[in-house]
C-alpha cells in the first residue's frame, strides 16, 4: 500500500496539553495515516513575523511525520485572513455579500500555495499518493506539477461548492477552476456541490463532464465525485455512552432536571444561522406559553476567526440576541437560553448530546455539518432525541429521518421544534434507527477507503 502524504492549512499534531481544535477534519484522517503510514503537512499556526520561516519541523510520531511551517504575519494576513476565510469561505457559502476582494491577499494565497509546495517537495517519494484538503490549499497540486510531480494526487473540499453565477463573483475563479484540473480526483461532500462544480465548468465554456465519473478541462482529464464525510459512529456511539458518568454531563444533568433540553452546537460562524435559530426558539416559546419554564435552551458556541471583522460582529451579535431573549421570555426561576462561548471537549459534548431531547442544527449552508451526525450518534437507542436540520446543510442530503427545516423560515423551525418535543417514543425510534443505520454503513473510514480507492483507481 502506498505512503500517504496529506496537506492541510492545519495539523492536528497530537501533543501534551494541547488544544483540539473544533474542526470536523482533525479527527476524520489520524487512521487513514496511522494504517498507511506518512506524513501530515501544513501551517504550525504561528507567525515567523517577517523574516522567512526557519525550515520545516518534522515530528515522528508512530508511522506518521507531522510536517510543520510557520509563516510570515503578511502571509497569514494575506493568504489565511484575506483570501482563504475573507473570500473562499463566504463565496463557497453563498455568502458573495461579505467577500472582500483585494489584490494582494489574492496574491498572498498563490503564493503560500507556492511556498507549502516548495516545502513538501523534498518529502515527496514517487510512489506517495498525496491528499490535499480544503479550500486554503486548492493551488497545490498545480505548483507541484509544475515542479515535475506525478505522483496521484486527490483533492477534498470540506465546504460546500457554490454555483457558477455566484462563484464568477470571485475575480480569480478562473484561476481556481483551473487549479482543480491538477488533480487526479477532487471529491465534495455531496452530489448538490458536485453538480454545481460541473455547471461552473459549462458555464464557462472551459470543461464538462465526459462520462464515468471523469471531468476534462484545461487540457486534463480528471475524476469527480460526491464522497459524505462521516464519523467515528461506533466510537462516537459508546462515548456518549460512557459520557453520561462525566462530571459535568452529570451537573449537566442536574441542572435541567424536569426540563426537556435543547441542544444546539456551533462555532461561531455566520454561515450557522445562529441568529435566525435563536429567533426561532423565541418564537416558539411566544407561539407555545405551556412550554414557557419547561425547556432549556443550551447553545455551545466556542469563538472562531474572531481576527475576521464579520465573525467579530458575529460574536457581538449573537450574544445580545441570546442577552434580549432571555430578558424578553425569562422568568425568576428560568433562563430559557444558556449560551456558552466556549469550546467544550467532545467527551463531553457526546454526553451533553444525548441529553438533549432536540438536537438543533440549522445552518444557512454547511458543507456537511459533524454535529448532526454526531447528535445522532450519541442518542440512546431506547429513548433517542430528533434532530431538527436545515436542509441547506450536507448532512441532511442522507439523514432523511431528522425534520427538516428551511433555517431562513423561522416559524417552520419554531414549529418544527414544537413537533419534536411532543413526537411520540415509536416514531422517534424509528426515524432515529434509520439514520443510525446510514452512519453506522457510512462512517468516516469508509470515507476515506472510498476516497483513497477511487484515487488509487
Ligand atoms: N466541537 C468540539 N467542541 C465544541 C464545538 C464543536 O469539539 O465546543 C466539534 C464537534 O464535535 C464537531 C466539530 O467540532 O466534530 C464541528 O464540525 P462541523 O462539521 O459540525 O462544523 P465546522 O466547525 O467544521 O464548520
Amino acid at each position: 500500500m502506498s505512503r500517504l502524504v496529506i496537506v492541510s492549512n492545519r495539523v492536528p499534531v497530537p501533543e501534551k496539553g494541547g488544544i483540539v481544535p473544533a474542526g470536523g477534519l482533525a479527527v476524520a484522517l489520524k487512521a487513514a495515516l496511522e494504517e498507511r503510514g506518512g506524513i501530515w503537512m501544513g501551517w504550525s499556526g504561528k507567525s515567523s513575523g517577517e523574516s522567512e520561516p526557519e525550515p520545516l519541523t518534522v515530528t515522528q510520531q508512530g508511522k506518521i511525520g507531522y510536517a510543520l511551517t510557520d509563516l510570515t504575519d503578511t502571509d497569514v494576513e494575506e493568504y489565511y485572513h484575506g483570501f482563504a476565510n475573507r473570500v473562499l469561505w463566504p463565496i463557497c457559502h453563498y455568502r458573495l455579500d461579505l467577500a472582500e476582494y483585494g489584490r494582494k491577499e489574492m496574491a498572498g494565497y498563490f503564493r503560500v500555495n507556492r511556498f507549502f509546495a516548495h516545502r513538501l517537495a523534498p518529502l515527496i517519494q514517487p510512489d506517495d499518493v498525496i491528499w490535499v484538503h480544503d479550500y486554503h490549499m486548492i493551488p497545490l497540486a498545480a505548483e507541484l506539477r509544475q515542479m515535475g510531480f506525478k505522483n496521484k494526487i486527490g483533492f477534498f473540499l470540506h465546504i460546500p461548492w457554490p454555483p457558477a453565477d455566484v462563484l464568477f463573483t470571485m475575480p480569480v475563479h478562473e484561476e481556481i477552476m483551473r487549479g482543480l484540473s491538477h488533480y487526479d480526483l477532487v471529491g465534495f461532500q455531496t452530489d448538490h456541490d458536485l453538480e454545481n462544480f460541473a455547471g461552473c465548468l459549462r458555464r464557462e465554456g472551459i470543461g464538462d463532464e465526459v462520462g464515468d465519473g471523469k471531468f476534462s478541462s484545461h487540457g486534463r482529464t480528471f475524476g469527480g465525485g460526491a464522497y459524505s464525510i462521516g464519523i467515528e459512529t461506533a466510537a462516537f456511539a459508546e462515548f456518549a455512552k460512557r459520557a453520561s458518568s462525566n462530571i459535568m454531563v452529570r451537573k449537566a444533568r442536574q441542572s435541567v432536571e424536569g426540563r426537556d433540553l435543547i441542544i444546539g452546537v456551533d462555532r461561531l460562524d455566520y454561515s450557522k444561522g445562529l441568529t435566525q435559530r435563536i429567533d426561532a426558539f423565541e418564537r416558539f416559546i411566544l407561539a407555545n406559553p405551556g412550554q414557557q419554564g419547561r425547556v432549556t435552551y443550551l447553545q455551545i458556541t466556542p469563538k472562531s476567526r474572531s481576527e475576521v471583522p464579520e465573525y467579530e460582529s458575529m460574536q457581538r451579535m449573537v450574544a445580545e440576541q441570546a442577552g434580549r431573549v432571555n430578558g424578553a421570555i425569562g422568568t425568576v426561576d428560568w433562563v430559557p437560553i444558556r449560551y456558552i462561548n466556549r469550546s467544550i471537549g467532545r467527551n463531553v459534548l457526546a454526553g451533553l448530546y444525548r441529553l438533549g431531547k432536540v438536537g438543533l442544527v440549522t445552518p444557512l449552508r454547511d458543507g456537511m455539518n459533524l454535529v448532526a451526525k454526531e447528535y445522532v450518534a450519541a442518542q440512546d437507542s431506547e429513548d433517542p432525541g430528533v434532530l431538527v436540520l436545515s436542509r441547506f446543510a450536507g448532512a441532511a442530503r442522507k439523514l432523511d429521518g431528522a425534520l427538516l427545516v428551511n433555517p431562513y423560515d423561522v416559524d417552520a423551525t419554531a414549529n418544527a421544534i414544537a413537533r419534536a418535543l411532543s413526537m411520540p417514543a415509536e416514531e422517534r425510534r424509528q426515524r432515529w434507527q434509520g439514520m443510525m443505520t446510514h452512519l453506522l454503513e457510512h462512517d468516516v473510514s469508509r470515507w476515506c477507503d472510498d476516497f483513497l480507492a477511487d484515487l488509487a483507481a
